[in-house]
């Protein structure tokens, strides 16, 4: 048996007259920018997600960034992220001119540690940035009690994480603004890049929209020096399509977590840890760890089973940001996990293929 580490076919299989519709209805109406269908999407996004306002953007980077640049971030300032994250957490803050300051994650969740904040806060610290990593929720209430403690701004990176459940409330709307991306790969994907910002702030959500698309806020008015970063219509209208069946892909993602879960037994791997009764996580990724990280997906290669590793090399160890002259060593949890991470399949409609890695694991020796 062939288990990809991902694939969209059985999701696009069934959505297949929904998204050929989709691409019609834009193509008949020949207006691909600023339409109908981005501000439908907008409401519908930000219904489901219990928030006030939704504004697409070109994509999770931008939607991070923007947040960061209407909240008056910039040179001189520090925005506290965890140090095991994708990289676009760190690029949002750098692009900015603020320094990113990192905060080792939690070993069992992934998450950042919320106790170890307050030692990174100084006196140029604004905001900080939870993101729900894999998809399981981050402790947003403790988060917060930090940071609100100290006056700092909170902002969700919700790249991974799309209708995720912290205490019973959807992410997105837990804090003071959220970035999504909608890259193909996340729990909602476009069929190109996309992503969105979340918030319930009116005076962010104007300012974010003003600056995504080039400092306007009525045509040919410029209120700042902006930017070009808007949802198409075309990604907007596969995002509708998409958006209805969201609940059921990451209840079918949970099912397979769970038999992940029960199943594996093999000593020599670590499974990922959830607290179920505070979180409904999403599992964009599901994650194990093991000393011999290689060999097993070597291994696992061999039975025809796709892994991946996020993140293989930590940010702090990436040449772009040697300029934080942020140690080897220094960061020793997110390097273990770099080191020790593997991500099994996880996608929409996997049926007798977990059945087949679960095995795979119990008899890798
Ligand atoms: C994917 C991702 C992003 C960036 O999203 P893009 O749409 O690729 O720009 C940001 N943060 C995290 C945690 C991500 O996984």
């Amino acid at each position: 048996m062939k288990v990809p580490f991902v694939t969209f076919k059985p999701l696009e299989k069934e959505l297949d007259d929904k998204l050929r519709g989709a691409f019609e209805r834009v193509y008949e109406n020949s207006w691909y920018i600023e339409g109908e269908e981005g501000k439908k999407f907008e409401e519908e996004f930000a219904a489901y997600c219990n928030v006030k306002h939704c504004i697409g953007c070109g994509n999770g980077l931008d939607a991070l960034f923007l947040i960061l640049r209407a909240s008056g971030i910039g040179e001189g300032d520090e925005v506290i992220i965890p140090s095991d994250t994708f990289i676009a957490t760190a690029l949002a803050v750098s692009r900015t001119g603020a320094r990113p300051v990192m905060v080792e994650p939690h070993l069992s969740t992934y998450n950042l540690d919320a106790d170890r904040i307050e030692e990174k806060i100084t006196e140029r610290t604004k905001a900080v940035i939870a993101v729900h990593l894999y998809g399981q929720p981050a402790d947003m209430d403790a988060i917060c009690e930090v940071a609100h403690r100290h006056h700092l701004k909170v902002f969700e990176d919700a790249a991974q994480a799309h209708g995720a459940l912290n205490k019973g409330k959807r992410v997105g709307g837990l804090a003071d603004a959220a970035g999504f991306s909608f890259y193909p790969g996340k729990n909602l994907g476009a069929l190109g890049d996309a992503g969105c910002v979340t918030t319930n702030d009116d005076e962010l959500a104007g300012k974010v929209r003003a600056l995504s698309n080039y400092g306007s806020d009525y045509k040919y008015h410029h209120v700042y020096q902006g930017y070009n970063s808007r949802l198409d219509e075309l990604q907007a209208a596969f995002l509708r399509a998409k958006l209805p069946t969201l609940d059921k892909v990451n209840e079918d993602r949970r099912n397979t977590a769970r038999k992940y879960l029960e199943g594996i037994k093999n000593p020599k791997l670590i499974l990922p840890h959830v607290d179920w009764d505070l979180y409904t996580p999403v599992w964009h990724i599901f994650a194990v760890r093991t000393s011999n990280r290689d060999a097993l997906a070597a291994y696992l290669n061999d039975k025809g089973i796709g892994t991946n590793i996020h993140y293989p090399t930590a940010m702090h160890n990436q040449q772009a940001y040697q300029e934080l002259g942020i140690a080897r060593g220094s960061l020793p949890i997110c390097e273990e996990i770099s080191d020790t991470q593997l991500s099994l399949p996880m996608y929409y409609g996997m049926k007798e293929e977990t059945d087949y890695v679960i095995q795979a694991l119990n008899e890798w020796q």
